[in-house]
């Protein structure tokens, strides 16, 4: 058989997990970050696959033996670069079954199990964060897993198209981008909508900018209400304004209910891109996350950056269950089945860009069933309990200063009167060359920043000493 049988599979299955564990539970041996050349890995390769089968056991050393020093740890609790990557060995779990299923759950009748978990996970999670029920599927919208936020902003900006067409009918479906179509971001909006909009083929006339209120990050309602008068006074067409709920450079954050205001006037989708801030409507306390929330077409948060979900788990939960289908839905007869015909089923291949989806509820299914919802409050609290004592530690030392205030778990923060960025610069390179932490950058007004983003998922005050005693003592 041209397969492990289920016996073997239970033999080897054990020392895969035996591997996956010692592997964690070493990680802080490691460096975060690995020094390698580019082709490092590559040349260990031989040119041609091998012709014969070698035994399985020896795969988890073997993988070791070729990717083991060149790798950037995600997982080491010292990671507190970018935004985290959670994946929680609770969520590998889940993993493990998913892929055992195998499931593809394209159509609701391809896997009913598929598809309706995610709609009762997505509608508790929902609940749980505080959405009003007009996005769960009981209320009449409904929660998906997405792959990316990235792909949740190309599906939103798809069903916006689609409702913003003049032709009812077939919408944007038949006619295609006319060129009219505008998509509204500020510049601290991420990349992905830019992409998004190249992707839906509106060039890049279709993307306006708008600028953030002097002073701030965070996009000026007013200029955003000028430039879609102004398009609209010259027959454009209001698409989609896209509000950030904690952007990734500096964790700012868009006047929703405004936006909202502005937005509906013309008909536009508001899409609000929460990737890595909207997890933290979990607790009551940061519920602000949510504010003006009630009037978004589609609202969007990455469980599989902090909230301890293995990547890929982006939740996209949309006020009107029919707005994606109607964009996005093609039938040929080989995918026509008499469940989809009756109406009364969800089938998500018309909610994303792809056919085939895997069964990705059953590792978020794993975590809130192996954590409860008071296990991730408690994660994600103790993680913006380090950026406060990070705060705090840095308003009372000489040589460093805060970039601005921290948003949840993460803190921006320079070199005290570093006026061209240098200093900090040279102080980032300093940090990470330790080995035992790895911060990133970003520049807030074309001076260099670091970035801490707490919310790995082992990182405790033991690891901001780490860092604090690496930080403070590079100035
Ligand atoms: C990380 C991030 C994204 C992209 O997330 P993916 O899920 O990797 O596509 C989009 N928007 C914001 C605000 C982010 O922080």
């Amino acid at each position: 058989m041209p397969d492990l049988t289920p016996d073997e599979f239970r033999a080897l299955g054990h020392l895969f997990v035996d591997a996956v564990a010692d592997s964690r539970a070493r990680i802080e041996r490691h460096p975060v970050r690995d020094v390698v050349s580019p082709g490092t890995v590559r040349a260990r390769f031989p040119r041609e696959a091998a012709e014969g089968p070698t035994p399985l056991a020896g795969f988890p050393s073997l993988v070791e033996s070729i990717t083991g020093d060149a790798d950037t740890r995600w997982q080491h609790p010292g990671f507190h670069a970018y935004f985290p990557a959670n994946a929680s060995l609770t969520s590998l779990l889940g993993e493990l079954l998913s892929g055992a299923a195998g499931v593809q759950g394209m159509l609701w009748s391809t896997s009913p199990a598929c598809t309706e978990v995610e709609q009762a996970i997505t509608d508790q999670l929902a609940r749980a964060l505080g959405l009003p029920e007009s996005f769960t599927h009981d209320g009449g919208g409904g929660g998906s897993i997405q792959d990316s936020a990235s792909s949740a902003a190309l599906v939103a900006l798809t069903a916006a198209l689609h409702r913003a067409a003049p032709d009812p009918e077939s919408g944007w479906r038949a006619r295609g981008a006319t060129g009219r179509e505008r998509v509204y971001v500020s510049p601290e909006t991420h990349s992905s909508l830019a992409k998004a909009v190249r992707v839906a083929g509106l060039g890049a006339i279709g993307l306006r900018t708008v600028p953030c209120t002097p002073g701030t990050a965070s996009m000026d309602p007013a200029a955003l209400a000028d430039a879609v008068r102004a398009d609209t006074g010259e027959g454009l067409v209001p698409v989609l304004v896209c509000a950030t709920v904690g952007t990734t450079s500096t964790g700012a954050t868009d006047p929703v209910a405004e936006i909202v205001t502005v937005a509906t006037r013309h008909g536009a989708w508001v899409h609000v891109d929460a990737a890595w801030a909207g997890v933290a409507a979990l607790c009551p306390e940061h519920r602000w996350v949510l504010d003006g929330v009630a009037g978004v077409d589609s609202f969007c948060t990455d469980a599989h950056k902090w909230l301890l979900t293995a990547f890929d788990a982006s939740l996209l939960w949309v006020r009107d269950a029919g707005a994606l289908p109607a964009a996005l839905s093609i039938t040929p007869a080989y995918l026509r089945d008499p469940a989809s015909d009756s109406g009364a089923v969800v089938d998500f291949r018309d909610w994303q860009i792809p056919l085939g989806r895997r069964f990705r509820a059953l590792k978020l299914w794993a975590v809130l069933h192996g954590q409860g919802l008071t296990g991730l409050r408690e994660h994600l609290r103790g993680h913006i309990a380090l950026a406060e004592e990070l705060a705090r530690r840095i308003r009372g030392h000489d040589g460093l200063e805060l970039a601005g205030e921290p948003v949840l778990s993460l803190v921006c923060l320079r070199v005290t009167g570093d006026r061209d960025g240098s200093a900090t610069a040279a102080l980032l390179g300093r940090v990470n060359a330790d080995g035992r932490v790895f911060l990133s950058g970003t520049e807030i007004d074309g001076r260099q920043v670091i970035r801490v983003a707490f919310g790995a998922v082992g990182t405790t005050r033991e690891h901001l000493d780490v860092l604090w005693e690496i930080l403070a003592g590079g100035r």
